[in-house]
């Protein structure tokens, strides 16, 4: 059996189109902008292919050149696609520059250098090797939330067609006469044209895997939001607030809670209707966001109360970020809603003999309910823990 590179081709270029439409039918229109570069990616890949083979056709003529060119820049194209689709789901991915750099020189060493088969074929495949490497180490590092096997997989397949794609390349500058055109029958040619195919398929259903996890976080993120305020609800809470009590019990770490409660907000609603309620609900959630350290945990916990849980925060800081939030919500809400908004606080700091977080949080609620017997739009730091509680 003999596996000619002109088939391959053929069969690279016919798998690329199916998939190129294909995936649009199976993928919908609602893409997130990292699914949409990766399938745009592959329609770009396959407008290469057919390119190169065409220039083959049209051998020795300009068509061969402009052709030859077309398919390098779109070859850029295609992995530059490829790398934003990697930093779309994995977050800015490092090399940026040396990789934009790659992607320009490599079709327009190309292009100058046509005249010479050696240079331009060994030039563009080893500068394509080197965009390929810098797509592998993006698939991997830095790490992130996102990220199952299917990075290994893409790792994997990045690798293998650098290394093909760079024995191609020293093979056209060094050892011409192995690689005299790019359907030379060279066991390194096949292997490149077969893992093409290979890598593809795999490709595709890793960008797939990835697409679904893509959507599996969203819908994590979703449950654990607050939809109209953007931070985190209840059920958001409850995870990240019990791990900092845990840290900060087991490493004598300081830790205050403080509770937020909006003054007269039932009247707000009753006077002004309930979106003007729900305008001010936003804006003490962005409020509250901007006030907070990086570490610090906020959520709604339901109608028009608040929490923020500040690791590492004495009663001084956690009073601070009080008298800041106050100071804002007094120039923001009656430029942006058009009236005064208060609220009223409890300030709790976790005792250092085994606190739990429900006996944190109704300390810090007691101390909320003095806050509005007192007359409102106050802090108030909420009491010791009762001595039985200690000794429990
Ligand atoms: P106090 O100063 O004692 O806290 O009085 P209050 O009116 O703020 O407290 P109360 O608990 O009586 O009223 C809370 C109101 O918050 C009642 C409810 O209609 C309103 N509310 C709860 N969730 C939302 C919401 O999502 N949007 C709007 N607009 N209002 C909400
Ligand atoms: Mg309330
Ligand atoms: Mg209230």
């Amino acid at each position: 059996m003999r596996l000619d590179p002109d088939t391959l081709l053929i069969v690279n270029i016919a798998n690329l189109l199916v998939m190129a439409t294909t995936l649009p039918i199976i993928m919908g229109a609602a893409l997130s902008d990292a699914a949409r570069a990766a399938r745009r990616a592959l329609i770009v890949q396959a407008l290469s292919w057919i390119a190169l083979v065409l220039s083959g056709l049209a051998q020795g003529t300009w068509m061969d050149w402009a052709l030859s060119t077309f398919a390098m820049a779109t070859i850029s194209v295609a992995n530059w696609l490829m790398y934003q689709a990697l930093a779309g789901w994995l977050g800015p991915r490092p090399w940026r520059r040396t990789l934009l750099l790659l992607l320009v020189a490599m079709p327009v060493g190309y292009t100058l250098s046509f005249s010479s088969y050696p240079v331009r074929v060994g030039w563009a495949n080893l500068l394509i090797a080197g965009q390929l490497l810098i797509l592998a180490r993006a698939t991997l590092w830095p790490g992130s939330t996102l990220g199952g096997r299917w990075r290994w997989v893409i790792l994997g397949c990045l690798l293998v067609m650098a290394g093909l794609t760079g024995a191609r390349g020293v093979m056209g500058a060094w050892f011409t006469e192995l690689y005299p055109t790019f359907t030379a029958p060279h066991p390194v040619n096949v292997l490149a044209l077969l893992f093409a195919n290979i890598t593809l398929v795999i490709i595709n259903v890793a960008v797939l895997v990835a697409w679904r996890e893509e959507a599996e976080q969203q819908l994590r993120n979703l449950a654990i939001t607050d939809q109209l305020t953007g931070v985190r609800n209840r059920h958001g809470w409850s995870e990240p607030a019990a791990a900092l009590v845990t840290q900060a019990q087991r490493h004598h770490i300081p830790l205050a809670l403080i509770a937020l409660d909006l003054d007269q907000f039932k009247q707000i609603n009753d006077s002004r209707g309930h979106e003007a309620g729900d305008a001010a609900l936003r804006l003490f959630g962005r409020l509250l966001t901007q006030g907070q350290r990086s570490g610090d945990v906020i959520a709604r916990m339901g109608g028009e109360e608040f929490c923020v849980l500040m690791p590492h925060a004495d009663a001084a800081a956690g009073e601070g970020f009080d008298r800041r939030l106050r100071a804002a919500l007094a120039v923001a809400a009656p430029a942006e809603l058009g009236f005064a908004l208060d609220f009223s606080s409890g300030l709790a700091l976790i005792d250092s003999a085994g606190e739990s977080l429900g006996s944190l949080m109704s300390r810090a609620d007691a101390a909320v309910y003095r806050a509005k017997q007192a007359g409102r739009g106050r802090m108030v730091r909420a009491s010791e823990v009762p001595f039985e509680k200690e000794n429990a």
